[in-house]
């Protein structure tokens, strides 16, 4: 063999050897690709995994969610915050106004809810704001029952303090005779101004024009319509409840009769001077428990003569 075919064959060889090499380098350099390629994305979804800020499309959805959720929990706690201060002023203006003048207590609250029950239902890992509205939710829905039942024991107090200030007797059982009143004889002891001697006088006198209509001061039923030609000659009695009752002695004529219920002001018959009298007048009386009182002390004086009239009136229209 010749040198120069020697060479030749070497410079194939080589010639080969360096295309078998840059096939192999092709290939790795396209391995490497791959292989950055790989990593590049295993990377990519390393860092959407484990990085907090990075938002794939359902997460941002989610985010998006919770923070609709999270405004509809401040929306309903600022509600929470209107109906607690609501149902305050209500608590303040029954304990400390109606219960106050009604001489009860203020109402206790409630014994409040505790977080207890919800923890023991659903775990520890309840979310707090939740648990939060939970227990609010549960400490005003039992401070508004309780309220409830005391705004209906005041409700009934109102009543009763009503019906007693319809029925006590508080007006004078005539009108004024020119602007005032002439009482002739007061309640208590006195010299008695038919027989002499010591007396006592269960009553007042209130004299008046024989005629003048008489009026009975609270509301009541009568009791005693009589007339006699001794005693108190002409008389009404009326039962007003709560241990209250009037006597109206010596009317000339009774507009009443026995068991009829009267309203303050109605007309029960008219001054006169029947019975043991010296002239005309009314003799009125007001027994509380059976005990005699001084009437001076159940009749608003300060009453005008129009104040009056407004309750003749207002009484006569209702019917
Ligand atoms: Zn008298």
């Amino acid at each position: 063999m010749g040198k120069g075919k020697i060479i030749g064959r070497i410079r194939e060889f080589i010639k080969a050897e360096l295309n078998e090499l840059s096939r192999e380098a092709i290939l790795l350099r396209s391995g490497i690709v791959l292989a950055v390629s790989v990593l590049v994305a295993v990377a990519f979804v390393l860092y959407s995994v484990l990085n907090p800020k990075f938002e794939m499309p359902k997460t941002a959805a989610l985010r998006a969610e919770n923070s609709r959720w999270k405004t509809r929990m401040e929306m309903l706690g600022y509600k929470l915050d209107q109906c607690e201060e609501m149902l305050q002023a209500v608590e303040d203006r029954n304990n400390w106004v109606y219960r106050e003048m009604f001489g009860l207590g203020a109402v206790n609250d409630p014994v409040p809810v505790t977080e207890i029950k919800y923890i023991a239902r659903y775990g520890e890992n309840l979310d707090p704001d939740l648990l939060e509205t939970l227990v609010r939710i549960d400490n005003l829905s039992a401070r508004v029952v309780s309220q409830s039942k005391a705004l209906d024991q005041s409700a009934l107090f109102a009543r009763r303090v009503e019906a007693l200030a319809t029925s006590i007797p508080s007006i004078p059982p005539v009108l004024p005779r020119k602007g005032s009143y002439h009482i002739s004889s007061f309640f208590g002891s006195r010299e008695d101004p038919v027989y002499g001697g010591r007396s006592f006088h269960r009553g007042i006198d209130i004299s008046a024009k024989s005629g003048t209509p008489v009026y009975a001061t609270g509301e009541g039923t009568v009791t005693i319509a009589e007339r006699q030609r001794s005693g108190y000659g002409n008389m009404v009695m009326i039962d007003h409840g709560y241990g209250y009752k009037t006597r109206y002695a010596h009317l000339k004529d009774i507009a009443v009769e026995r068991g009829q219920h009267v309203r303050r002001g109605d007309l029960v018959g008219r001054v006169g001077r029947t019975g043991k009298a010296t002239g005309p007048h009314l003799h009125y009386e007001v027994s509380q428990k059976g005990r005699q009182v001084n009437p001076m002390n159940f009749m608003d004086f300060s009453m005008s003569i129009e104040d009056y009239r407004e309750i003749l009136s207002a009484h006569r229209t209702e019917k």
